[in-house]
């Protein structure tokens, strides 16, 4: 293998070139990322980060000594356009890379909102740790923030301008929080957990447009029913698009992410998609599906060092995701999608596990500051233990320790 060059330095990015080091490929690797920092952590941007002091050595995923060590040799650049005959790649500072493979790890973008007014000073998405050194700064100085989109980065970021000190109201097209993500239960936690903190939910109200105070910046928002609220800043939290272009003008087949097979495979052998920009199937899902956590960029990553290093398997990791709000840490393992009952389990609204069925069988475990349950799911939906919802809510039953 001549080389392997890896386009994005997030964390699959990242984690594809570490983990190519530890499976014992000594070839040549080149980890090429258009953001001006070294390789970081995104979930504390919208966590610690803005809440404390400012410290961005929580951030980095390593020292500029490891990559120099291990090298792998980090290019601040874009890729622009990939040569599949070639084998090579474009960057935008005008050099070439040549690639024995190339590994697509480009993640997502913010969606923005298609209404006036997103162009003001203080709308932005939180993604990227220049936006979160922005917001950071304007949260110390801001009365008013308007959070738009109750995914988990916008009511990460609407706890963190709370804890603050700030007013803060969030805005949602859907009935509930984290609707796309979380079961009923509980979405319904998280609502009293921020209304209990003070912050004012809209649930089922859109977003008109963004009003200007005159000089550019934002005074405020309108609601479709008319209403409108102040705010100094506005954060967009309204979900991601995985970036595909680089794939889609290179000829591979992209369907909502860059498609790949079981080993994460484009159409082409000689190249990789990973990450959040990647469209895979999942045995669980039994279906192509595209995930935006930690563990899943990881989880590629490895999947794809280990084959470019001789050891080939199809993915099919069990997904696990956390957030932290306030004092609630929710740990997610499997995937709730399509899910058709939940079974709740311990102190419900405080500390809890719902359990997910679909069709009478285990899908996904959701915890409330119950670290040892979260564990203990991830143990049993590995192992795929037969669980029915009935046994389930029999009096007795928990999950620790694993039936
Ligand atoms: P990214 O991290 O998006 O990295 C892709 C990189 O590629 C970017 O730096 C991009 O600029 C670069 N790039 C794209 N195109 C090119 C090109 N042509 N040339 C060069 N570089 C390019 N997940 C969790 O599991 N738990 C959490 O608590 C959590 N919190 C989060 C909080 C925030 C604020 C955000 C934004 C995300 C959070 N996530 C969390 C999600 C997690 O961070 C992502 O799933 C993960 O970062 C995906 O990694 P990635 O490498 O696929 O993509």
């Amino acid at each position: 293998l001549d080389g392997v060059v890896v386009v994005g330095a997030g964390q699959a990015g990242f984690r594809t070139a570490a983990s190519l080091r530890e499976c014992g490929y000594a070839g040549r690797i080149a980890l090429v990322g258009d953001e001006d920092t070294a390789p970081y952590e995104r979930p504390p941007l919208s966590k610690a980060y803005l809440t404390g002091d400012g410290d961005e050595d929580l951030l980095w995923l390593r020292s500029s000594e490891y990559f120099v060590r291990q090298s792998i040799d980090v290019l601040a650049d874009r890729v622009t356009a990939i040569d599949r005959a070639a084998r090579t790649v474009r960057l935008a500072g005008g050099g070439v890379l040549g690639y024995g493979h190339l590994v697509l790890a480009t993640g997502a973008r913010p969606r923005g909102l298609a209404v006036p007014g997103g162009e003001l000073r203080g709308v932005r998405p939180l993604r990227t740790l220049a936006e979160a050194r922005i917001l950071r700064d304007e949260l110390r100085r801001a009365a008013e923030v308007v959070v738009v989109g109750a995914g988990f980065v916008g009511l990460e970021f609407a706890a963190a301008a709370r804890a603050l000190g700030c007013a803060v109201t969030v805005v949602e097209l859907r009935d509930r929080p984290l609707a796309r993500a979380v079961g009923e239960r509980t979405a319904e936690h998280f609502t009293l957990l921020h209304r209990r903190q003070g912050t004012r939910l809209l649930f089922g109200r859109r977003v008109a447009r963004f009003l200007d105070d005159g000089t550019g910046a934002v005074a405020g928002v309108e609601l479709t029913d008319g209403s409108r609220l102040p705010a100094d800043v506005v954060v967009v939290g309204a979900g991601v698009e995985p970036r595909t272009e680089l794939a889609a003008a290179a000829g591979l087949e992209v369907d909502d992410g860059i498609v790949v097979d079981a080993r994460l495979r484009t159409g082409d052998p000689a190249i990789s998609a990973i990450g959040d920009c990647a469209a895979f199937p999942h045995p669980a899902a039994g279906r192509r599906i595209r995930l935006e956590s930690v563990q899943n960029a990881v989880g590629h990553a490895r999947l794809v060092a280990e084959r470019l290093t001789g050891q080939e398997r199809d993915y099919g990791d069990l997904p696990w995701f956390w957030s932290e709000q306030f004092s609630s840490t929710l740990q997610i393992a499997g995937l709730a999608d399509g899910h058709d009952t939940e079974v709740v389990l311990g102190e419900w609204p405080e500390a809890f596990s719902v359990l997910l069925f679909r069709a009478d069988r285990l899908v996904a475990v959701e915890t409330v500051n119950r670290p040892p349950d979260h564990m203990a799911a991830r143990r049993l939906l590995t192992k795929g233990v037969p669980l029915t919802p009935a046994t389930a809510a029999e009096g007795g039953f928990t999950l620790t320790p694993v039936p």
